[in-house]
């Protein structure tokens, strides 16, 4: 089983999409507004280790359409 992390990441509780921050520490999710932190290269996706995002961070995780 090859389970590559190129494949899109999703948030585990909504299903929703992934972003990374600006330093690639944390993957976040704007609609549960949740940021899921990364052990090496692996991203902890459970969402009790999950923390609370900022309105910047809400702000930046949102997916927006190329203007
Ligand atoms: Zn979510």
């Amino acid at each position: 089983m090859d389970s590559r992390l190129t494949e899109v990441l999703v948030c585990p509780v909504c299903k929703g999409p992934l972003r990374f921050n600006e330093d690639r520490t944390m993957l976040m999710c704007a609609k549960c507004a949740k940021g899921y932190g990364m052990i090496g290269e692996i991203p902890v996706m459970l969402e009790k280790e999950a923390r609370d995002l900022s309105p910047e961070e809400v702000e930046k995780a949102r997916v927006k359409p190329a203007a």
